[in-house]
C-alpha cells in the first residue's frame, strides 16, 4: 500500500518537472515611444508554430500603422535603428504581398482608433519562444517596433513602412529601462575632456 503512494508521487513530479521548460509559454513587452515613455504593452503567447501578440499601446494619429519584429533587442531611441532589419531568419524578402516573402517579423498593419489607440490582436505566423532559430527569443531576443506609416507588403526592405514610432525588447532579462531614466544625448560628450 505505502509503496502505491511513492509511485504516485514519483508520477506527480514528474508532471510537474515536464511543464518546467525554462522557456515561457506568455511573455510581456513594454513598449516606448522616442521620448522613452511607457505607450502600453505587448502580450505575446507561444502557440502551435506561431506566436499571438495582444497588443494595446497609445499616441499614435488614427488610421494603419505598419508593425514588424526586429532582429535585435535593442530599442535605443529617437530612432530605434540598433533593432536591425526585421527579423528574417530564413533570408526571405520583405512583404506579406511578395511572391519570394516574407520575413517571419512581417505582420499586417494595425490600425489606430480616433483617439489614437490601437488594441488588437494579431499573429506571427511561423514563430515560436521556445529555442530555435525562428524563436522570438534567439539570441538576446528580438525587438517589436510600430512604424508611423502603413507597409505596402512589397516594396523593399521594408514596405515604406516610414519612421520607427514605438519599440519594445522581445527578450527574457528584465526590462532595466522600466525605471523611467530619460536618455540623456549630451552625457555621452561630457567625459571627453578628461585624460
Ligand atoms: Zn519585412
Amino acid at each position: 500500500m505505502k509503496f502505491k503512494w511513492f509511485i504516485w508521487m514519483i508520477f506527480l513530479l514528474l508532471i510537474f518537472a515536464s511543464c518546467e521548460q525554462g522557456t515561457p509559454s506568455s511573455l510581456e513587452v513594454n513598449m516606448y515611444n522616442a521620448s522613452g515613455d511607457m505607450v502600453g504593452k505587448a502580450t505575446l503567447t507561444d502557440g502551435k508554430n506561431e506566436v499571438t501578440i495582444k497588443l494595446k499601446v497609445e499616441g499614435f494619429s488614427p488610421g494603419f500603422h505598419g508593425i514588424h519584429i526586429h532582429e535585435y533587442a535593442k530599442c535605443d531611441a529617437p530612432d530605434f535603428k540598433t533593432a536591425g532589419n526585421h527579423f528574417n531568419p530564413e533570408g526571405k524578402k520583405h512583404g506579406l504581398m511578395h511572391p519570394e516573402g516574407t520575413h517571419i517579423g512581417d505582420l499586417p498593419n494595425v490600425e489606430a482608433d480616433s483617439s489614437g489607440i490601437i488594441d488588437t490582436e494579431i499573429t506571427v505566423s511561423d514563430a515560436t519562444l521556445k529555442e530555435g532559430k525562428k524563436s522570438l527569443l534567439t539570441g538576446e531576443g528580438t525587438a517589436l517596433i510600430i512604424t508611423e506609416d502603413q507597409d505596402d507588403g512589397m516594396t523593399q526592405p521594408s514596405g515604406e513602412s516610414g519612421k520607427r514610432l514605438v519599440c519594445g525588447k522581445i527578450t527574457k532579462q528584465k526590462d532595466d529601462a522600466s525605471n523611467e531614466e530619460p536618455t540623456d544625448p549630451t552625457e555621452i560628450q561630457s567625459e571627453t575632456e578628461e585624460e
